[in-house]
């Protein structure tokens, strides 16, 4: 039961083996057993998910056939859900009841799913290990010593031990995708645009994009069904018709030209990624895809460009906090400038207040020009290239991550090898592609790695046609952690 998907809740909700309220009793068993431990979670509400299950049960004998109706849900910390604490893991945020709701917790709300609980997350989703959190690190449900990745490591977390069949995350270079591949779950980051960023607090704007987390490319899909669509109060919601991400899931393989960038196979590379990655590959091949050898040339760019673009679109969206209008406010007394200044010393933390004096550097009078403005260009360039790729094949594969997941405290002391770990993800994001991450094995240390499927833009539904049918000749998105 603890492992079932969503598929499966559907099915047995609509088929009346189940109820919600069942559902949702035994996931707050869960939590109530594990998040201890784990520290998945911000807020829990008991009450309120019995309450929404209860009422859900209801409407399901009232003949209400929405197939998400009861379904139980974890939302990432960083989606205002109207009476919810959105903390978006900063202690700037502690006190904030989120006083409407985002798009995306709008069209879960509709569907009838079941908010459970808050996922953990890195401050202002900052980070790629969880240990950003002003609630406290994340621990990995396959080894507790070792990180969940970030930022949406609550959320993969918590998939990952069962709190709940999907998740919500959000992505801004590799935060849904190298969060599920750590943990052993499936991610996508949807082509830039698709899901709305309305009442999704603002990290980067220009690279934020939610998306679902899951244990399986047909949950994701039916999850994206839910979580897509045009927002008109995102200015940058695209007018995309309508899709439904599963029409491809039953779509064979074969004639599918897979890209491998020899970039994300050099220097650098876990052995075992390696291995797997290739393990994956021979498998598509086996399912009639075939490869083709592709340059990223690019590739190696991505972390310096993301590192300025990113730092300054946050500087500029986190000048918000200010102890003003929500959100902490300083205990000391003094001038308004003082109070600004204490306000922003005491909430943040110190990844946060990284990002923020890097980004306001760079964006400076005489910098602007040397870096942010190269940046840019960068930019361009690393899109251009996966267009030329996709000249020649249909979907890019490669690793997710260089490395599985590190141990707690072991990269504190070094910002930029955290940084680096995002050499396989950020150009995706900069690029404003769709990305997603599919487990594809187990490290000789016994922790997960993830394949990442790249596709072009609009291209979920392929994608996640591709990583089903790769998911129904193998096991390893069912293979679970040991609590
Ligand atoms: N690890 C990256 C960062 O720290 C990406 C985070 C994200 O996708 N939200 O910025």
């Amino acid at each position: 039961m603890a492992m079932q998907t969503l598929k499966q809740q559907i099915d047995a909700l609509a088929s009346g083996q189940t109820t919600s309220v069942a559902l949702v009793t035994e996931s707050l068993a869960r939590i109530a057993a594990h998040n201890g431990t784990l520290n998945a979670l911000i807020t829990i509400d008991a009450d309120k998910a019995l309450a929404g299950a209860a009422a859900a049960d209801a409407a399901r004998a009232a003949g209400d056939t929405r197939p998400l109706l009861g379904v139980p849900l974890i939302h990432k910390d960083i989606f205002c859900h109207e009476g919810w604490k959105t903390s978006c893991g900063s202690k700037m945020l502690d006190n904030f009841i989120a006083p409407y709701s985002s798009q995306v917790a709008e069209n879960c709300d509709a569907a009838g799913m079941v908010v459970i609980a808050r996922a953990n997350m890195d401050e202002f989703a900052m980070g790629s290990a969880n240990e950003n959190s002003f609630y406290g690190p994340v621990k990995n449900p396959w080894n507790t010593q070792t990180v969940p990745g970030g930022s949406s490591g609550g959320s993969a977390a918590a998939v990952a031990a069962g709190f709940s069949a999907v998740a919500t995350g959000t992505d801004t270079g590799g935060s849904i995708r190298q969060p599920a591949a750590f943990c052993g779950i499936t991610g996508i980051k949807p082509t830039y645009g698709i899901v709305s960023r309305y009442g999704m607090v603002a990290f980067a704007s220009s690279l934020d994009q939610g998306g679902p987390m899951a244990h399986t490319a047909e949950d994701c899909a039916l999850m994206l069904n839910v979580m897509a669509g045009f927002d008109e109060r995102d200015s940058t919601s695209l007018e995309h018709a309508k899709e439904d991400y599963t029409r491809e899931l039953n779509t064979p393989l074969a004639g599918l030209k897979i890209g491998l960038p020899r970039e994300y196979f050099a220097e650098g590379l876990n052995a075992d990624i390696a291995a797997a990655i290739n393990a994956a590959v021979e498998q598509y091949k086996a399912l009639g895809a075939t490869i083709v050898d592709i340059s990223l040339p690019n590739t190696k760019l991505a972390i310096p460009s993301y590192y300025v673009i990113a730092p300054a679109e946050a500087s500029s969206n986190l000048s918000r906090f200010d102890g003003v209008r929500y959100g902490h406010r300083t205990a000391k007394t003094g001038s308004l400038d003082d109070m600004y200044e204490q306000t922003r010393a005491e909430g943040f933390g110190a990844e946060v207040k990284r990002r923020i004096l890097t980004g306001a550097y760079v964006l400076s009078h005489g910098y602007y020009d040397a870096y942010y403005l190269q940046a840019q260009k960068i930019r361009r360039l690393i899109a251009n290239d996966f267009q030329a790729a996709f000249e020649q094949c249909d979907v890019i594969m490669g690793p997710v991550t260089p490395t599985t997941a590190w141990n707690i405290g072991e990269k504190n002391a070094d910002p930029i090898a955290v940084y680096l770990e995002d050499i396989y993800t950020l150009g995706v994001n900069l690029a404003g592609l769709p990305g997603m991450s599919v487990p594809v094995g187990l490290a000789s240390n016994g922790l997960p790695i993830g394949l990442q499927i790249i596709g072009n833009y609009f291209s979920e539904a392929k994608m996640l046609g591709i990583a089903h049918q790769y998911q129904q000749v193998t096991d390893w998105h069912t293979k679970a952690p040991q609590l």
